[in-house]
């Protein structure tokens, strides 16, 4: 099996869809990483030789958190793992209560 040049499998580009500013980087892929504060992305992706998916923080955030972030599981980046609708868990966010006048 040849990996098409430049070209992601389904399964990366669908994880790759799971993370912000995914995009191509050089012969590989990046994203922006979700559990440090990452102003460029420093997540690389790439297609595993087996099939699957490589993932990797080079600021070096352990994969676990990564993935829960995302919405992801350890067997999604597993060779044959079949993509499932993208699921981003909602980061908790404290937005303030807007309140609004009614009169
Ligand atoms: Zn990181």
């Amino acid at each position: 099996m040849s990996a098409g040049n430049g070209k992601p499998s389904q399964q990366l580009k669908w994880i790759g869809d799971h993370f912000d500013d995914f995009q191509k980087n050089g012969d590989g892929w990046k994203a922006c990483c979700p559990v440090h504060d990452d102003s460029s992305p420093s997540l690389s992706l790439k297609d595993g030789d087996n099939g699957g998916v490589l993932l990797h923080c080079h600021v070096g955030c352990p994969i676990d958190p990564i993935l829960d972030i995302a919405g992801l599981r350890m067997a999604d980046l597993m060779p044959g793992a079949k993509p499932r609708p993208a699921r981003r868990r909602r980061r908790k966010s404290n937005h303030k209560k807007q309140i609004r006048e009614f009169f």
